[in-house]
């Protein structure tokens, strides 16, 4: 592949997958009765207002919480969205429902808030695999190059970048990079890197880290399961490695799939990526036929799921209790804020003026989808 050098030398075995979900998981609320979730949500109700609070929750946090956050007049998003919404809401206190590096970047854009999580553990495999102190010596050697993160990445590594972007705007940034003579250091998520290359043509050095969700998704089984309904739509995250996302009708940003399927004209959707999505997909589209893409290979004895374990981690009772104790506190010391903040306010100026070239970008991650 011209212009794509993958920067091996970073590979990940400092992050084994299956033990990273097994600590996870453990720590995965319980489930909780009706009554109990009644209670709580009644509880988390009162003291939003008691506190001048608000919740920002992603797509793939549970569902109550979903529905918790639109009740109580906070966001469900992705996490371009949720930094916006968080940064221009008028509450004191954000209540970041998702993984650790959303409630950083909620803290980096309103420092003068208090940004509270459930629970400051939940991580994302790419933020983990991409440390600092690695990441610095890997743009050290690469000087000559415009360094672009991904959001999914901590407040350290944001400090070094020169741009940050989401999935939603990452294809129009680049592009842009790279018309203007840029070569780029991308980092983390090496099958997003790979996309946004195939789709610009822009040179660009690629960390080797992974999203553990999308990395799962099966190609063969997908394969086979469009032959079970051949009248589906694909809907791809570009976290998913190449062979899945060659065989989308959509590729783009868990706000662009939604979109595709409120607006789509198919019947039957077959949707790769965390399946928390689909509880918001449910709602805006009642009639639509969601299914899973598969994420276990046919022979498997162990059946994995598209659930994020980090995301998993955001349950009722710890949103109450960081509510209730003001605990779950993100703190971010102020000269690290101020220089991962330059790379965030540059994306958020970009969209905020680029909407012509987000919407040609998007219109390129769209394919054969026949909107209504
Ligand atoms: S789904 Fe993947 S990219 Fe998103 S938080 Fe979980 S590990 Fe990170």
């Amino acid at each position: 592949m011209k212009n794509l050098t993958q920067a091996y030398e970073f590979a990940l075995p400092r992050i084994d997958g299956p033990t990273c979900i097994a600590q996870a998981w453990a720590k995965t609320p319980v489930s909780l009765s009706f009554m109990d979730k009644t209670r709580l949500k009644n509880k988390i109700q009162t003291l939003l207002k008691k506190r001048n609070a608000v919740i920002v929750a992603h797509y793939y946090v549970d569902g109550d919480i979903q529905d918790l956050a639109l009740d109580t007049g906070g966001f469900v998003g992705d996490s371009l969205e949720m930094a916006r919404f968080g940064r221009d809401h008028p509450a004191q206190i954000l209540v970041v429902a998702g993984v650790r590096f959303m409630g950083e970047t909620s803290k980096i854009l309103s420092p003068h808030k208090r940004v509270l999580m459930p629970d400051l553990e939940a991580s994302c495999s790419l933020d983990l695999g991409c440390p600092a102190t690695e990441f610095n010596r890997f743009c050290d050697r690469h000087s000559d190059r415009t360094v672009v993160v991904y959001a999914n990445t901590s407040a350290a590594v944001k400090a070094r970048a020169d741009w940050m972007v989401t999935s939603s705007c990452a294809l129009a940034i680049v592009h842009q990079l790279h018309q203007q003579g840029e070569k780029i250091l991308w980092a983390p998520d090496r099958h997003l890197g790979r996309y946004i290359h195939d789709q610009t043509g822009a040179d660009m050095l690629i960390w080797d880290g992974t999203c553990i969700v999308h990395n799962e998704f099966k190609a063969r089984e997908l394969d086979l399961l469009c032959q079970q309904h051949p009248f589906a739509k694909v809907l791809v995250h570009p976290e998913s490695p190449a062979e899945v996302i060659a065989m989308a009708d959509v590729v783009g940003s868990t706000s662009a799939m939604i979109k595709a399927v409120i607006d789509g004209n198919a019947q039957e959707y077959i949707i790769a990526t965390d399946q928390g999505i689909l509880h918001r997909m449910r709602q805006l589209a009642p009639t639509k036929t969601l299914i899973e893409a598969p994420t276990a290979g046919q022979s498997a004895t162990c059946k994995s799921c598209a659930n994020c374990p980090w995301m998993a981690m955001n349950g009722l009772t710890h949103l109450s209790n960081c509510l209730q104790n003001l605990s779950g506190d993100i703190n971010i010391e102020e000269s690290l804020r101020i220089k991962a903040s330059h790379c965030i306010e540059r994306m958020l100026t970009f969209t905020q003026n680029n909407s012509k070239l987000l919407a040609q970008a998007q219109h390129g991650f769209i394919k054969n989808i026949g909107a209504a």
